[in-house]
């Protein structure tokens, strides 16, 4: 049997380098050379054309190539039946924690304020700041939420999470569903995003939420573009509501040349880079789930297609 990798980005060599160490003896193909279609049992999948996964008619299970399963649930044309997982990757983390921490303290430390001032060549000092007085929220305590909520708290800030199921994580102030959105949002100064993108968290960041949010406050979207109405941000930031936002996600990738967002000047922009699929830290988990899918054991990391993620 064989392995189709669906991804226009990545490099198959490194890849195949990887998987000839991990799983002896089973082929990689990359889409769109398949060869035969029905050797292939599972597939390797980041944004799949449509109908594509639906083609291979031996499919045995889809691994998304990335921690977001967003991608996988644009075309409602997976083949009934075949189970999905992703990935939860340590490296992933990491990232996406220093990115948000980075973003957090660049603020907190008004870095962008001085470095106006170091272009002037104006020697001036702002106002203190203590961790302690900056209240941050965190959307969605999953595997990246929770880590980068844990290491806020642990740098001294008082930090507020939300999600869809209770959660319980020392330090933070945990709320949960849909009716305590605004309140958890109330008193932050900034706000992180860190959802599972799906039908119900798409554009959960419009002009109702940012109304919520405390005048002044700051935002970070470093989960899908699809969690902000780009026009309700735009607007929140111009009227002085918002007061700043950095951004990795966006609602369409490559942010198109005209898009506003790149030279306003509240804006931080950065090309989703903020955690970023590594072969080396990623193949092992996919190979391992590969060798548990051919022996009939539990997989790891498994998605539920109901609720999107
Ligand atoms: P995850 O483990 O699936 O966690 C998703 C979180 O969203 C969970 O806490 C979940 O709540 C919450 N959630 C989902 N639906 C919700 C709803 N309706 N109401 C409230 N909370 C809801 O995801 P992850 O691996 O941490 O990834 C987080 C995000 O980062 C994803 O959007 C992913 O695509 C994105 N990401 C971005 C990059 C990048 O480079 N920019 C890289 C990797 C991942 P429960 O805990 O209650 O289930």
């Amino acid at each position: 049997m064989a392995i189709v990798l669906i991804s226009a980005s990545q490099d198959i060599a490194q890849w195949r380098e990887s998987f000839a160490a991990l799983l002896s003896g089973v082929e990689l193909r990359h889409w769109p050379d398949i060869g035969v279609a029905d050797e292939i049992d599972m597939a390797i999948a980041w944004k799949a054309p449509e109908g594509a996964l639906k083609s291979l008619p031996n499919l045995r299970l889809i691994c998304s190539l990335g921690q977001g399963t967003d991608h996988l649930f644009r075309f409602d044309d997976l083949p009934p039946g075949v189970p999905i997982t992703r990935l939860v990757d340590d490296s992933m983390r990491r990232q996406m924690t220093a990115y948000v921490i980075a973003a957090v303290t660049r603020r907190l430390c008004r870095m962008a304020d001085y470095a106006a001032y170091q272009a002037k060549g104006e020697w001036h000092p702002l106002a203190a700041y203590d961790p302690a007085a900056a209240v941050v929220g965190v959307l969605g305590l999953g595997a990246l939420g929770r880590d980068a909520a844990e290491k806020l708290a642990g740098l001294g800030f008082e930090v507020r999470g939300w999600s869809r199921n209770p959660a319980f994580i020392p330090g933070v102030e945990c709320f949960n569903g849909k009716r305590s959105l605004a309140e958890m949002l109330g008193p932050c100064d900034m706000v992180c995003c860190l959802l599972a993108l799906t039908s119900e968290t798409l554009g959960i960041l419009d002009a109702r939420a940012f109304a919520a949010i405390k005048p002044g406050a700051y935002l970070i979207n470093s989960a899908r573009g699809g969690h902000v109405v780009e026009a309700d941000l735009l607007a929140a930031l111009d009227s002085g509501h918002l007061d700043g936002a950095t951004l990795d996600v966006f609602e369409a990738e490559p942010l198109a040349a005209d898009s506003p967002l790149w030279d306003h000047p509240k804006v931080e922009l950065t090309p989703h880079i903020s955690a970023v699929t590594m072969v080396q830290s990623c193949a092992g988990q996919i190979a391992e789930n590969y060798r548990r899918m051919t022996a009939g054991q539990p997989l790891l990391h498994v998605v539920d297609p109901d609720r999107e993620y």
